[in-house]
């Protein structure tokens, strides 16, 4: 099948190219995001494959049906950016890549929480300037620390399998419990009680109306002063102004987070010759107590081929009108 991949990065095209190894599929990749200015290159492709900052809004998924695309393919696991009910309505079928790696993006989570806290960051840059003090580089233990895990689906659950590992207590909160979650001795709390006594708390839910801005002003005045707060799930969990204020008053002790609100304007793409317009973007960035990965929990070996034999199955799988495993829906 004629598929027109959006988004492509030179890194991923060589497990794409690997995944498609019988030459099933003719594979035209595009480096730009797919939005309503460069939908016309999708123009005759029944299978267009995107990733997290492309946008599939009603508006342009009726370009590309208009253009003969039936099936959308991500080539990531949330949907966020996709229009589910314009998809519906137009009979196009929508797939995702349900489960590639969690251990990738717990594990980056995990490396972003033990970097802040121990200002891996900063001595870096202190060492290679032959700046051997340790002032201002005191952390804690993360042993028997409190940790909140939001949203315990399967990344949530390898994050609390390896914060266990650390000896922290561990807390869940999540509308739908999940077995394995349980099955580790772990307990849910109510929103309330994270806020009380978390130190340190992940995000690991998807982005949808319900939790969009989980993470308020509200929520982070009854955070306990000094608390970590990790996100390597959707940038529209956070308010970051909100964020900002609680990490200029001291409230928040610490920010790792691989995503952000407005990324789609900025990451995955080479900007360090460039001025940075979003204010926002470089306040967060100019506290010595904040790091910021560009959306790159997933980048591991294993997750890339994993996301890209997935995906190219399902694009087969569409081609013989076999089910598709991995279709997304509107609810
Ligand atoms: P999952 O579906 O297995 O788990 C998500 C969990 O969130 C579920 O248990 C669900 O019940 C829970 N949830 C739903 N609404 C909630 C709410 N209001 N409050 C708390 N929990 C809620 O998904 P997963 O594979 O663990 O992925 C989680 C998220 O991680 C994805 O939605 C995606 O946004 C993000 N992600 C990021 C990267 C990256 O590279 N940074 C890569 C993959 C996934």
């Amino acid at each position: 099948m004629e598929v027109a991949i959006f988004s492509s990065t030179r890194y991923e095209r060589q497990y794409l190219d690997a995944a498609n190894h019988a030459g099933q599929h003719r594979l035209q990749y595009f480096d730009v995001a797919l939005e309503m200015d460069s939908v016309g290159l999708a123009a005759g492709y029944r299978a267009v494959c995107v990733f997290v900052n492309d946008c599939a809004d009603a508006q342009v998924l009726e370009a590309l049906h208009k253009g003969g695309t039936r099936l959308l393919a991500l080539r990531c696991t949330g949907f966020n950016n996709v229009d589910l009910e314009a998809a519906a309505r137009l009979g196009m079928k929508v797939v995702r890549v349900v489960t590639y790696s969690p251990h990738s993006v717990a594990e980056h989570a995990v490396a972003l929480l033990l970097a802040i806290n121990r200002k891996v960051h900063r001595a870096y840059n202190r060492t290679r300037d032959a700046n051997f003090s340790l002032d201002g580089l005191t952390g804690f233990d993360l042993c028997g620390k409190t940790v909140a895990v939001v949203g315990t689906g399967k990344i949530g659950c390898v994050f609390a399998k390896i914060m266990l590992g650390f000896g922290c207590e561990v807390i869940g909160y999540d509308p739908y419990p999940s077995k394995e979650f349980e099955a580790l001795g772990l307990r849910y709390v109510k929103p309330g009680e994270i806020g009380e006594k978390a130190d340190i708390i992940s995000l690991h839910c998807p982005l949808t109306p319900a939790t969009h801005h989980i993470i308020n002003a509200k929520t982070l005045e009854r955070a306990k002063p000094g608390a970590i707060l990790i996100n390597t799930s959707r940038g529209g969990l956070v308010d970051t102004e909100a964020v900002i204020d609680a990490l200029k008053s001291g409230q928040l002790g610490g920010l790792g987070i691989d995503v952000y609100e407005q990324e789609a304007d900025l990451f995955f793409r080479d900007l360090s010759s460039e001025i940075i317009t979003d204010d926002v973007f470089q306040r967060l960035v100019s506290f010595p107590n904040v790091i910021v990965t560009g959306h790159q929990a997933y980048l591991t070996r294993e997750a890339l081929t994993t996301i890209c034999e997935t995906t190219l199955a399902s694009i087969t799988a569409f081609e013989r009108g076999e089910p598709l495993e991995n279709e997304v829906k509107a609810t």
